[in-house]
């Protein structure tokens, strides 16, 4: 797999910190199964942290980012039949980085997908409020062009299948969109001829620019 968008090392140190939240964590485990240099770079974070943690002589951690990292590189690049997450003997979804894929109790193509708009479709992998953050897939046919957008805080992006464009690059399989709120607006293009499958996990709702993004945000949910 050709990697090209990275981790920051800001969100590197975070999860290696174990200061992450649930889906950033996923997001980021999910790329790591994907990138040696991300991996590397975690190994290493974790390292510092691991030698601050020991300073601090604290003791209740209930699980390290020694063991994050561990389990995230023993995982194949793509999940193999296994147990699920809820234990069931049903096999994990192949096609999908092992972190996703045990969130997954049907394959991304037979899942509830959600029209949200012309070429819009939704799954939502959380059901908290928006205001807390998003955690969702989205499924975007070619062509589509999302609202334009900026964002309050970090927003992760992993990119399941096809590729988007937008003013920071071109997105492909295993790249990691990683933005934070220092990002200008920027303003998403599907440039793959197959659909493209993005999982997204937000902080905060996100600022939409145009008339049309502020009246969809309710319903798209992110
Ligand atoms: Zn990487």
């Amino acid at each position: 797999m050709n990697i090209s968008h990275h981790l920051t090392d800001e969100t590197i140190q975070d999860y290696a910190s174990g200061s992450l939240s649930m889906p950033m964590e996923t997001l980021v485990a999910c790329h790591l199964t994907v990138c040696s240099r991300c991996r590397n770079r975690a190994a290493l974070s974790d390292g510092v942290a691991g030698s601050l943690f020991n300073e601090i002589k604290s003791v209740s951690v209930s699980t390290s980012a020694s063991d994050l990292l561990a389990r995230a590189s023993s995982m194949p690049a793509h999940s193999a039949p296994l147990t699920n997450a809820e234990g069931r003997s049903a096999p994990l979804v192949t096609g999908v980085p092992r972190p996703l894929a045990r969130l997954l109790s049907v394959p991304l193509e037979e899942l509830d997908w959600r029209r949200i708009a012309p070429g819009i479709k939704q799954h939502n992998l959380s059901d908290q409020h928006r205001k807390h953050g998003a955690f969702q897939l989205l499924h975007l046919e070619p062509g589509t062009v999302l609202s334009a957008h900026s964002h309050n805080d970090r927003e992760l992006t992993y990119l399941v299948e096809g590729s988007y464009t937008d003013e920071t690059g071109t997105f492909k399989a295993g790249d990691i969109a990683d933005l934070d709120g220092h990002d200008h607006t920027h303003q998403p293009v599907v440039d793959s001829e197959v659909p493209c499958i993005a999982l997204i996990a937000t902080q905060s709702p996100v600022n939409y620019s145009g008339v049309l993004g502020k009246i969809m945000q309710p319903f798209v949910g992110i």
